[in-house]
């Protein structure tokens, strides 16, 4: 099968022809139809995860089961399912027993410690796969099985209650994202970008206000919750003055720089700095369910397989509008 490969740390990815996978014990084979590239392939492809080379990435993965092992009952050949970062967990640790498999120590990830999705086959574990709802397209169920799940994880996790209002912070794969989830859940809903040229297509997003930064979100009457999708820690910080009391921001992009955070602004505004990522599966169902009913739409640019080295420059370069995904 062809597949993109990155055969050692900060190399050029290549499209080259590798073995077929074969599903193993508690496996579906999976027929690539779309793959979705994130900005963590970028963090990945340099080395700043671990990570064994050379390497397929890929982790949201989508496609059809073209083979099952003879012990899988719950999948059968001709489903649409797609599968998200956590692909095995140990099942025995604290962590796996008490239903939080993305703390497991033993856990492999999707396009990390297992094969990934930019490719023309994919064996997935079964119990790791989700149905996708039939109105949606694989195009676009790709970008939810990290993009979506991860920023209307952050939402749910913030437990915003009516009338809050929630803010989003940087607007590129996840952030635009994100605006139409806070907006579909029903929440007054404000990007920080700093860029005007986005103005316009954010406000179709469904964005109430645009603001540029922190000062300009407190002037609009801050938020009180931030979703930071943003990679720049800097940004981050400075959007913390637009937290009303009580405000929560919640993170979920990174660069290298650590977080510094004013104590006086943390205790008298008794503010709440959230990490977040994906944090279970019932909100990956509730993130394709918007999609299925027509309030959230990822906004993408396809590029086929054999061109995933320019689909990943465009992604490397902060260039995607708003995710490249890989067609098989
Ligand atoms: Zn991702
Ligand atoms: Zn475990």
């Amino acid at each position: 099968m062809k597949a993109a490969v990155v055969p050692a740390v900060s190399s050029t990815w290549q499209v080259k022809d590798v073995p077929q996978p074969q599903p193993g014990a508690g496996q579906v084979l999976v027929k690539m139809h779309a793959s979705g590239i994130c900005y963590t392939d970028v963090h990945q492809t340099l080395g700043h995860l671990p990570g064994q080379f050379p390497r397929i990435l890929g982790h949201e993965p989508v496609g059809e089961i073209v083979a099952v092992a003879p012990d899988v009952t719950t999948r059968k050949v001709g489903d649409r399912v797609g599968s998200a970062w956590i692909q095995s967990t140990c099942g025995r640790c604290e962590w796996c027993l008490r239903g939080r498999r993305m703390f497991c120590p033993y856990l492999k990830g999707t396009g990390g410690e297992a094969q990934g999705g930019h490719a023309e086959f994919m064996p997935m574990n079964a119990d790791a796969t989700y149905l996708i709802p039939d109105k949606v397209s694989f195009e676009q169920a790709a970008p939810i099985f990290c993009a979506g799940y991860t920023v209307y994880s952050g939402l749910r996790w913030a437990n915003p209650k009516p009338h809050e209002r929630v803010a989003v912070l940087g607007v590129g794969g996840l952030g635009h994202l994100a605006i139409q989830y806070a907006k579909a859940a029903g929440f007054e809903t404000i990007a920080i970008s700093h860029s005007p040229d986005k103005d316009k297509l954010i406000r179709n997003l469904g964005a109430d206000e645009v603001v540029r930064d922190g000062k300009g979100l407190a002037s609009a009457g801050g938020a009180d919750v931030i979703l930071s999708t943003s990679n720049s820690t800097k940004a981050m910080n400075e959007s913390i003055q637009g937290l009303r009391p009580d405000g929560r921001l919640v993170t979920m992009g990174a660069d290298a720089e650590p977080l510094s955070v004013s104590l006086l602004d943390l205790i008298s505004k008794r503010i709440q700095i959230i990490g977040s990522q994906q944090n279970g599966p019932e909100y990956l169902y509730e993130a394709l369910d918007y999609v299925a009913q027509g309030k959230v739409k990822s906004m993408i640019e396809t590029y086929p397989l054999a061109e995933a080295v320019k689909a990943y420059q465009r992604v490397a370069e902060g260039k995607a509008r708003f995710r490249a995904v890989l067609t098989m």
